[in-house]
């Protein structure tokens, strides 16, 4: 293990350090709703009790200190995070996240939701989530690489291709994978393009990860909309967040569907147009300015203000916790499309589910970015790349599957589609517990 990277040491959570201010009340605290939805979805399903004693907690995590030299000469310590929370299926597969406010609770949800969501795309992992607590826009570009390149050393044993399989998530990109992935390379003595997904194409990405979220999104809200009888034609839609999964949210929509975008927002702040947000013009005044605000010709609303704008569909693509018993009521769409991780509580499910929205679960709506990662994963141990519309095609089958048995376990359970996508995920893995023997 090399010098420069620390790790405390692999720990239960009890043992965990957790800086007082990322504390949560209960109802946002993610790792305890994530707990809550396994514990509805299992009292609904009679799940063993002793496969849902496993499935409650991660099977292990790491917490590491990453000390990086900055540009001044100084040295500044990171704390990171890698959870691996089920591995009965096949490796742990999660992306990292580089953020402030990152936190324990945050990683170990997010890990939970990754094992749900493997498992309801029937692709054979596990769930993992990474994360390191960090400003990655007050970072230059060469401290973010030292920060990358001490993170990949310091969870270096708890990864690999038959281990764990890191991906982009929130603040991280191909760029920081590519880094990534030549670390670890370079601590095995040999090109190891499997550990890592969302590479550059130069290095053995995948055709078709760039957008792979949203596009997989764009598919389930088709069979979505086919279900519900809803014309997406005539449809207007808001957006919030304007990162990978929403920028591409709308511009797919847009292409595929026609529908009218008529709200975005990101960090800053959003936008409304009832006439529609053109995406180009968007995205140029975006890349020009560095936030959506200010763009001519639309007004500006709040983030909170989006969530509850009259429009046919809701896409939340930024952060978790968005949709909550505050304002879940004043939720007018038809149909959430839940691209973020999290953006809605169990008690705001409820409001939802009793308003007749119909909220397509993150594990669902998001699972495209890890199909292609794992098209990727297997493209790469095969050293054989598929071409864009195998990728898509083979996308497309396989979110559409997980739609129509979502929907079919909805019927049959007479639940709402979260309840449904947890039943049928929680199940397999249930199952492959049990054939491995460890209950
Ligand atoms: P990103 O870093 O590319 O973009 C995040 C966006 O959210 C940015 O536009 C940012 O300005 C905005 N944002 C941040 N805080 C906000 C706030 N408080 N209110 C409104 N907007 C805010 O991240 P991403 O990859 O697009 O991820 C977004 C969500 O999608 C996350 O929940 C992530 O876990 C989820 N997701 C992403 C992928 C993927 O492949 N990128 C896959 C599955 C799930």
């Amino acid at each position: 293990m090399n010098q420069n990277a620390i790790p405390l040491r692999i720990i239960g959570e009890t043992m965990m350090q957790q800086p007082k201010s990322e504390k949560k009340p209960e109802e946002l605290d993610p790792f305890k709703i994530a707990q809550k939805q396994l514990d509805e979805a299992a009292a609904i399903m009679k799940l063993d009790p002793q496969a849902h004693a496993i499935l409650r907690e991660p099977m292990s995590m790491v917490q590491v200190q990453i000390p990086v030299k900055m540009d001044n000469g100084t040295t500044k310590v990171f704390t990171g995070f890698r959870v691996h929370y089920n591995f009965a299926r096949g490796p742990t597969k999660g992306g990292i996240r580089f953020h402030p406010q990152e936190s324990l609770s945050t990683v170990k949800a997010l890990a939970a939701w990754m094992t749900w969501k493997t498992s309801l795309a029937d692709i054979p992992y596990g769930g993992a989530k990474g994360g390191i607590i960090c400003d990655p826009k007050a970072l230059s570009t060469a401290e973010l690489e030292r920060l990358s390149r001490g993170y990949v050393r310091a969870i270096g044993e708890y990864i690999g291709p038959d281990i764990d399989i890191p991906a982009p998530d929130v603040y991280t990109t191909p760029q920081i994978m590519a880094w990534m992935m030549d670390e670890y390379s370079v601590m095995e003595g040999y090109n190891v393009p499997g550990v890592i997904t969302g590479k550059p194409l130069e290095i053995g990405g995948s055709l078709g990860r760039g957008d792979a979220t949203a596009r997989g999104g764009m598919f389930i809200l088709r069979e979505a909309a086919k279900h519900l009888h809803i014309d997406l034609g005539k449809a207007s839609v808001a957006i919030q967040g304007f990162g990978n999964a929403g920028e591409f949210a709308h511009k797919l929509i847009t292409e595929m569907f026609h529908s009218k975008v008529v709200a975005v927002s990101d960090s800053k702040g959003g936008i409304y147009n009832a006439d529609g947000l053109d995406f180009d013009a968007v995205k140029a005044h975006k890349l020009k300015t560095g936030s959506v605000i200010g763009f001519k010709g639309a007004k500006e609303i709040s983030n909170a203000e989006l969530l509850e704008l009259k429009v046919d569909v809701l896409v939340p693509s930024a952060l978790e916790n968005q949709i909550t018993s505050k304002n879940a009521a004043n939720v007018k769409a038809k149909i959430v499309l839940e691209l973020a991780n999290g953006p809605t509580t169990p008690d705001a499910d409820e409001i939802l589910a009793k308003n007749k929205v119909f909220d397509i679960p993150d594990f669902l709506a998001n699972s495209g970015g890890v199909i292609v990662s794992y098209f990727e994963w297997v493209q790469n141990i095969n050293g054989f790349y598929w071409d864009i519309d195998e990728v898509y095609s083979k996308l497309d089958r396989k979110v559409s599957k997980s739609f129509w048995e979502t929907a079919e376990t909805m019927a049959k359970f007479n639940t709402n589609p979260r309840m449904a996508a947890y039943i049928l995920a929680v199940d397999r893995i249930a199952k492959a517990m049990k054939v491995r023997g460890w209950y």
